[in-house]
Formats: C-alpha cells, sequence, structure tokens
C-alpha cells in the first residue's frame, strides 16, 4: 500500500483576520510532471489552430472574465486582502490582457528582405517557443496570471501556471474561465504548492519546458536564472522594484499629491512599481509633506468588503515585520514620523498609512522593497543630485517624475535607469505597454508587442 504523503493539502489564508479560507492540493514534483506531460500532449494541436481561432478563444475568454468580474474579485479580497473596489480594478485590468493579446494573436508577423550582399533572400518567421512554466506573485494573483498567459497562449505556446502559495485560488478560477472560454484542455494547467522550490526545480529540468516567465522578487529571479540556465531555457523575469517619486520645483502640487497617492497607495504600497522614495526638492519639500501627510490621513483603512475601504491589511505577519523594521530603522537614523508608523490592533495584518520625513541617507527603506503604505520623503538640492539619488539602487523598474516642464521631466526620466517612466502620472501599467525593468528588476517586458516576442522563436530562413 502506497501512503498518502504527509502534505497533500496546504491552507490559504484570510490576511484580514488569519483564519482559513480553504485547502487546497499541494502539488508534487510528480504531479509537474504530469502537468508538462499535458502540456506538451497539447502543444501540437494548439500551436496549429489557426492565429485567428486562437484570437477568438482569448477574446471570449476576455468577456467571461468580463462577466465574472464580482467572482474573481471576490476571490482576490478574500486570499490577498485589497479592498473590493480595487479588486475589481484588478480584475478588469486581467481581462484586459486577454483582450489585448487576443487582438496581437493575428500579428505574428516576420520580415523578409535582401541579404545585403545581394545573393539571396532572407526570412524570418516566428514560431511558438515552446511549453512555458509561468510563476506569479500573491501581489495582483489575476493579473499577474493573464499578463504571462495572454501572449503564451496567442504565441500558440501551452502553460503551467505555478501561483503563489498565498493567492492560489483565483489562479484556479482564472483557470476556469479559460476552459469555459473554449481553451482546449492541456493548454493550460495549474499546480499549486506551498514549497515551490522542488516542484518548479521538475519542472525546469524537464527538456521539453522551453521558457521560464516568472514574476516576483529578485532574490527568487535570481535563483530561478541560475535553475533555468542549466537547460538554457528562455526567461522572461518581472523582478523588484525601488522606484523613485521626483517632485521638482515647478511641479504643481495638487497634481504631484493626487499622484504620488496613486504611486504609493495603488494595492496598499504592495506593488512592485510602488513609490518607495519620495526626492522632493528642498523649496517645496514642506508644503509637499504637509499635503500628502493630510492625503494619507484621510485614507480609510479596513476589511477589503466593508464599504468605503481604501487599505487592506499587510499580505502576511512577515511583511508587517519588515515593515515595522524598515520604519523603525530610519527613525532611529532621526526620520520624523509625519503620520502613521505605529501597527494597527488585530486580528489582520494592518499597518496604517504612514509618512516620514528628514529620512537620512543610508537608511534600509531607501535600499530595500517597503512594501507597504509607507512613504519616506527626502529632499533634493538640485536635478543632477536628484538624478543621484534615483539612480542609487539596483533596482530600475520605474520612475516617476512631476514638473510643469514636459520637456524638462523627459529629460530628468531619460537619465534615470528605469525601463518605465510616469510623467505626472503615478500608474503606467497599461496592457498595451511594454511593462518591464531594467537593472536588477528584470529581464524583458510583458505587455504591449514586445510581451508576445518573448513567448516567440524567430526563425530564419536563407534562399536564392
Ligand atoms: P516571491 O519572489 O517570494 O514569490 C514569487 C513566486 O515565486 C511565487 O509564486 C513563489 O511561490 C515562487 N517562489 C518562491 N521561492 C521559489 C523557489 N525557490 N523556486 C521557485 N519558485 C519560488 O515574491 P512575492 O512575495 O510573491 O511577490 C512580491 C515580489 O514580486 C516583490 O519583489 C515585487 O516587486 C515583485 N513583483 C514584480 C512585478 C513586476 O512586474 N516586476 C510585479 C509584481 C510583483
Amino acid at each position: 500500500m502506497v501512503l498518502a504523503p504527509e502534505r497533500s493539502q496546504f491552507p490559504v489564508l484570510d490576511p484580514a483576520d488569519g483564519s482559513v479560507i480553504e485547502t487546497v492540493h499541494a502539488a508534487t514534483p510528480e504531479d509537474g510532471l504530469a502537468a508538462v506531460d499535458a502540456a506538451a500532449a497539447a502543444a501540437a494541436g494548439w500551436a496549429a489552430r489557426a492565429p485567428r481561432e486562437r484570437a477568438e478563444i482569448l477574446r471570449r475568454a476576455f468577456d467571461h472574465m468580463t462577466e465574472r468580474l464580482d467572482d474573481v474579485a471576490h476571490l482576490i479580497v478574500r486570499e490577498m486582502g485589497k479592498p473590493f473596489a480595487e479588486a475589481r480594478g484588478e480584475a478588469a485590468y486581467a481581462a484586459e490582457f486577454l483582450r489585448w493579446f487576443s487582438e496581437e494573436a493575428v500579428r505574428l508577423n516576420g520580415d523578409f528582405g535582401t541579404a545585403p550582399a545581394g545573393t539571396n533572400r532572407m526570412l524570418v518567421q516566428h514560431a511558438p517557443i515552446g511549453v512555458s512554466l509561468l510563476i506569479t506573485p500573491w501581489n495582483f494573483p489575476a493579473a499577474m496570471a493573464t499578463r504571462k498567459i495572454g501572449p503564451a497562449l496567442a504565441a500558440g505556446c501551452t502553460v503551467v501556471l505555478k501561483p503563489a502559495e498565498e493567492t492560489p485560488l483565483t489562479a484556479i478560477l482564472v483557470a476556469e474561465i479559460l476552459r469555459e472560454a473554449g481553451v482546449p484542455e492541456g493548454v493550460v494547467n495549474v499546480v499549486t504548492t506551498d514549497e515551490p522550490g522542488p516542484l518548479t526545480q521538475a519542472i525546469l529540468a524537464d527538456p521539453r519546458v522551453r521558457k521560464l516567465s516568472f514574476t516576483g522578487s529578485t532574490a527568487v529571479g535570481r535563483h530561478l536564472l541560475a535553475v533555468a540556465s542549466e537547460n538554457v531555457i528562455s526567461t522572461s523575469m518581472e523582478l523588484g522594484g525601488n522606484a523613485p517619486f521626483l517632485v521638482l520645483e515647478d511641479a504643481d502640487l495638487e497634481v504631484a499629491v493626487a499622484q504620488a497617492m496613486a504611486a504609493k497607495m495603488r494595492n496598499g504600497g504592495e506593488a512592485c512599481t510602488a513609490a518607495n522614495r519620495f526626492l522632493v526638492h528642498e523649496s517645496v519639500a514642506e508644503p509637499f509633506t504637509e499635503r500628502l501627510t493630510a492625503a494619507m490621513q484621510a485614507v480609510k483603512v479596513g476589511q477589503g468588503f466593508e464599504p468605503g475601504a481604501e487599505l487592506g491589511p499587510l499580505i502576511n505577519a512577515a511583511a508587517r515585520e519588515k515593515v515595522e523594521r524598515l520604519v523603525a530603522e530610519a527613525v532611529d537614523r532621526g526620520a520624523r514620523v509625519r503620520c502613521g508608523g505605529e501597527r494597527l490592533p488585530g486580528p489582520g495584518y494592518f499597518y496604517p498609512p504612514t509618512v516620514l520625513d528628514r529620512v537620512q541617507p543610508g537608511s534600509e527603506l531607501l535600499r530595500e522593497e517597503i512594501f507597504g503604505p509607507v512613504a519616506p520623503v527626502m529632499t533634493f538640492a538640485d536635478e543632477a543630485e536628484a538624478i543621484r539619488l534615483a539612480n542609487d539602487t539596483e533596482y530600475g523598474l520605474v520612475a516617476f517624475v512631476c514638473s510643469r516642464d514636459l520637456r524638462r521631466a523627459m529629460a530628468v526620466g531619460e537619465a534615470i535607469e528605469t525601463g518605465m517612466v510616469g510623467l505626472n502620472r503615478g500608474v503606467v501599467s497599461d496592457p498595451a505597454a511594454p511593462f518591464g525593468g531594467a537593472k536588477q528588476s528584470g529581464l524583458g517586458r510583458e505587455g504591449g508587442h514586445h510581451g508576445l516576442l518573448e513567448f516567440l522563436e524567430p526563425k530564419y530562413f536563407a534562399f536564392d
């Protein structure tokens, strides 16, 4: 008799009160390989479908998800904790990736030309790269899944999706919606686990897997790059961020504060694009900080289904302890607490909107992702110093620049080493745009036409 493995299930917890929502299957490495079998078996059939057919299935998936926004949002609130209105916004954003890539599925265009020597013709076509492993984080459990599934399926790839252990339920629902829309058996396979290491290692060791698309922390990304190197697997890496938010002396402060709130408080600060450092010209630092503090104090904290709630709990105890540690360290070094700064009473991992000013160089929260509702403010004296401070990080995902002079803001944005820049805008995410980072924030892009290319292998033919 074979004994059932000790841990065949793991619990999914509600961060608002720590209760168990549901238990889900803990996939073993063998389950992972069975998912690869299914994806490999479906690969040729899916790749052979006409692009228009794949497009129409993705478009139906967009329609289905749009009809089920409340269901998706409900699960996001339960397992991730963000307020319902924001969860519904995420669900709509997630659906948009399916629509965008349904439109891109018919644009798998190549190139044709004459060799420079005039001796022959050159033709480049794009083929699906093959079975793809998609690993997603907990902070946007629906959108990070469709941002990968959309382009993979449009390109003609089949996938194994491994969602974060905190948020498997949303991923399971997304897969169900795709099935309802007509995605064939084996094209999208979900494996859930709270021990991702051995499972993903087994999947990446299978030579049929040709792509790893990962969104998560830089530390885990670095590790997975090493694992993927064994089989020389193509990788797309959407990693951590440490976004600077620059307020130049000519900024419209009303715009700057509104956009600062968007950049900081989207997803309660638990976003890779979250403004992590506010760099404000010394001449406007006090009025900016005063207004930002007032806006932060007005944010309503509550459980995600509470009417009017704008900020939910952090994802777990460790996340809250990290925020507390970073705030305490900054205060020890001389930062001043303008609001917040102390955890809120439980249950749940609530932390209040917090503004710190006089943050000293060298403070850890200037180096690490805070991933919480904490806004550290520092000042600069001139543009050169602002750019130097903005670039003083290993990350390079996004930067925000506020100025009334668009030409100047562009020039500053060009000097900051990031993959994305928001000019007088605190949110840059858009399914139609190439999202991604420079430096240690990642490799490759998601969204736009670039997102599709990540799942395609160019093939070049030379002929007379
Ligand atoms: P994480 O790196 O801890 O986990 C991400 C995923 O990797 C999860 O599915 C997790 O189960 C898996 N994982 C963890 N250890 C693994 C291992 N050893 N082998 C294989 N898989 C493993 O990140 P998180 O806490 O879920 O998410 C927050 C991080 O994600 C932040 O750093 C944030 O900036 C980043 N993020 C980046 C983007 C982007 O587009 N650049 C978007 C969202 C989040």
